[in-house]
């Protein structure tokens, strides 16, 4: 069967030919005799692979060396625990800002272990934008100051980032990581569920300033302590060392695309040519605020429940699948993450067209 392209949200698309190295090295690893998945961690050849990874990382987000790079499990919600336990610590307040499911969903999790505060919110409004924020309300007592860059649920993404003076900048970056250059000495942390824009699910990447690691909760499980995940080289335990390896490869094939700043140029465009095609339809309609639309999930609906689900499907028929909306939204989400080429984009803009001639 020929591979589709394939919209979906997370796990999502990856780059062909990061799975086809994975499928030519399944068997045997170089001169190893062994597929990676049945090497020890603790290996010299697996340490490599892990070393390369975690290099690729730094120099494709310019990663600054007070900064450590962890690869730790229990993907993104994990860390709305991990980044309470292990930096709401001083004053016990942090202020979040609640745009969307995730955004809401870490700052009730962050509840069980101090009093952060809701400093905004565009909730009562579907979350279709990103809420108005007011530097005035900000408490500068806050240990950190929580946003989400992009929301995936709603194709929502900050235009300009807070100013959040000397209190850290802590950023759930799960559907925008590596999408377009972000100054990472901006953010006290930034971590990413690993399967939006990075490579397959099975852990998040947290970057985090060092100078913000071993004020940890004695609570903190020791597996998703920052300081102690550093000093173990993320390796306390077993890590997800296939997925590890996958990222590696698909981060190779980034920078072999010129790394993020030419990425960004590609999803720049590829974002551009479905807005356009939202913006000058008569059919369909574009879900998030235009000044907070994001270049990596983009939302669109026809305004008749029974009209989306044939698009759906017959958008699915011709080979363009997964681009039903989330179910908390409706309409169609087309996730057109790095990996996914700008011919999936053309070919789903002319099946937009086609179907707009069909039913106007
Ligand atoms: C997908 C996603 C999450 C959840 O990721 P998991 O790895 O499944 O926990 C959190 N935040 C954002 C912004 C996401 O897109």
């Amino acid at each position: 069967m020929q591979r589709v392209y394939n919209f979906a949200a997370g796990p999502a698309v990856m780059p062909e030919e990061a799975l086809a190295t994975a499928a030519k090295e399944m068997l045997c690893y170089g001169q190893t005799g062994m597929s990676v998945m049945e090497m020890s961690h603790r290996s010299k050849m697996y340490q490599e692979i892990f070393n390369e990874t975690e290099a690729l990382v730094r120099e494709l987000m310019h990663v600054p060396d007070n900064y450590a790079v962890l690869f730790i499990q229990g993907g993104a919600t994990g860390q709305f625990a991990g980044v309470a336990m292990n930096l709401l610590t001083g004053s016990g307040k942090a202020d979040y800002v609640d745009s969307g499911n995730f955004a809401h969903g870490a700052f009730v999790e962050a509840q069980k272990y101090g009093s952060p505060r809701c400093v905004a919110s565009s909730r009562e409004e579907g979350y279709v934008r990103i809420p108005d924020l007011d530097p005035a309300a900000f408490d500068p007592q806050a240990d950190y100051f929580y946003i989400t860059t992009n929301n995936t649920i709603y194709g929502t993404k900050y235009a300009s980032l807070p100013e959040t003076g000397g209190v850290p900048l802590v950023a759930d970056m799960s559907s925008n990581i590596l999408s377009e250059p972000y100054d990472v000495g901006k953010f006290g942390l930034i971590f990413a569920g690993a399967q939006k824009n990075i490579g397959p699910a099975g852990f998040a990447l947290t970057i985090v300033r060092r100078d913000l690691m071993g004020r940890a909760m004695a609570i903190t499980p020791k597996v998703l302590d920052y300081k102690k995940l550093d000093e173990a080289g993320s390796m306390l335990n077993t890590p997800p060392t296939y997925a590890i390896y996958m990222a590696g490869l698909c981060l190779k094939w980034l920078k072999k695309q010129g790394g993020v700043e030419s990425i960004a140029q590609v999803n720049r465009e590829k974002a551009a040519w479905l807005y356009d095609a939202i913006d000058e339809s008569r059919v369909f309609k574009g879900v998030a605020e235009k000044g907070s639309r994001s270049i990596m999930n983009v939302t669109f609906r026809t305004g008749d429940e029974d009209l989306d689900a044939e698009f759906v499907k017959s958008a699915a028929a011709a080979g363009l699948v997964n681009i039903k909306g989330h179910r908390s939204v409706g309409g169609m989400r087309a996730s057109i993450y790095n990996a996914m080429p700008p011919e999936g984009v053309k070919a789903l803009v002319e099946f937009m067209k086609k179907f707009e001639m069909e039913h106007r």
